[in-house]
């Protein structure tokens, strides 16, 4: 599918010794994931040669700046095949770009007693940024129940809906079960009812193509440092029709047209919802990141993880007492596991030992852990550079560890 020893090489963290002993095996990449090279070149480079504020100067290098970002925006655009880059929000990530949506969606169109469906298995940033709009407005929050497999309940979801329901805001992917899902059968029955939807694809969009045109969702959030970019940039994409409604997040510079003490004018989409001066050099990380992905090829990236995660899978149910979290169709790069009655973060602490990077507790979703009855799981999850190798070493390390115990 693609020369996966060629792409190891384009993230030098890869080659890394951990303790001075163990090759890295990271298997975190659902909390992040590394960076290859180009993209921090490209970054450097951008500080080195161009390094000036966007959209305020005449000057030389504020038009090069300024050129590069928006010609980020676009390639962000393209990617998602959004319809115009005017709906394209630069954000810090997934989390505040669920917060914009959750308080200025809920201050234009929502009052005291309107609901918001989300599901059972969200990530906090997607459960508390509409509780706090609730605490401002009065809003209600319904959730959508899951099965013990780790599926939603559509017939559930079917029956939340009523005359006071103003958005679903549901997640592409989980971020603890691996669950994909059904996103277009979520929204079309969302529309059935008039009412708009947030996807938070966090998890999705580095894993499988993302064409919000064809899914038809109002709103879409997602982080560039999941998807192989930098810190501190994520996107917010939304239809032009809701944003133009809908209030400013933020006030400051960039998003003005005219200010006095009289009164203040806005500015045009995108700008309006981009205060302040935007993190231009992780745009341009994220633009390089995305372009990094597409030279792969998305649906590449998806086959060789779908068949990693089967791989793995398959391999570690053959542990003793070894239970999957999460359904066995439909399952993205995220593998959620408990061992027998040995503590998540022992198996942590232990795997993390033998150089391997996992991620264990909560993963943010609480409530879902206690749909599930448990405290918390170990989670390994996968990204394009990931080898059968790193899924060996992962399973040797889980059955030593076992032995231990
Ligand atoms: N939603 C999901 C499903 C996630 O996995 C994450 C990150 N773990 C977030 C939202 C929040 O992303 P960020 O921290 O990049 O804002």
């Amino acid at each position: 599918m693609y020369d996966i020893n060629r792409v190891r090489k384009d993230f030098p963290i890869l080659s890394k010794v951990i303790y001075d002993k163990y090759p890295l095996v990271y298997l975190d990449n659902a909390a992040t994931t590394q960076k290859p090279r180009c993209v921090v070149d490209a970054m450097t480079d951008e500080y080195f040669n161009v390094n000036a504020n966007v959209h305020r100067g005449v000057h030389f290098l504020s038009q090069q700046a300024t050129d590069l970002h928006e010609s980020s925006r676009e390639t962000v655009r393209r990617f998602i095949n959004a319809g115009k880059t005017s709906e394209i929000i630069f954000t810090r990530g997934t989390t505040e770009s669920i917060n914009l949506v959750a308080t200025c969606f809920a201050d234009a169109f929502m009052k005291a007693g309107d609901e918001v469906i989300v599901s059972e298995m969200e990530h906090h940033s997607n459960i508390v940024s509409w509780q706090i709009a609730a605490q401002r407005t009065g809003i209600v929050l319904r959730v959508i129940p899951i099965s013990d497999d780790g599926v939603l309940d559509m017939e559930g979801y079917k029956s939340l809906f009523n005359e006071r329901t103003r958005i679903v805001s549901c997640t592409h992917v989980s971020n603890v079960l691996g669950t994909i899902n059904p996103v277009r059968e979520i929204i079309r029955i969302a529309h059935e009812h008039g009412v708009p939807t947030l996807i938070d694809g966090a998890q999705s969009t580095p894993h499988f193509a993302v064409d919000v045109r064809d899914m038809d969702c109002d709103f879409y959030a997602f982080s560039g440092h999941k998807i192989y970019g930098p810190t501190g940039v994520g996107v917010l994409y939304g239809k032009e029709r809701w944003l133009e409604k809908m209030p400013p997040y933020m006030g400051g510079g960039d998003m003005i047209k005219t200010v006095s003490f009289n009164g203040t004018t806005f500015n045009d989409l995108p700008y309006k919802f981009e205060a302040g001066t935007p993190d231009y050099i992780a745009t341009t990380g994220l633009a390089k990141a995305l372009d990094y992905v597409s030279s792969i090829g998305i649906d590449n990236i998806y086959r060789y993880e779908q068949e990693l995660t089967q791989y793995a899978i398959s391999q570690m149910l053959e542990i003793d007492e070894m239970v999957i979290f999460g359904p066995r169709t439909n399952h993205d790069a995220v593998i959620s596991f408990q061992v027998g009655n040995i503590h998540h973060l022992d198996m942590g602490t232990l795997l993390d030992r033998l150089g391997i990077a996992v991620r264990t507790g909560h993963h943010c979703a609480e409530p879902l852990m206690r749909r599930l009855g448990i405290e918390g799981t170990c989670r390994a999850s996968f990204a394009l550079y990931n080898t059968t190798d790193d899924v060996d070493a992962l399973v040797n390390g889980i059955q030593r560890i076992r032995k231990m115990f």
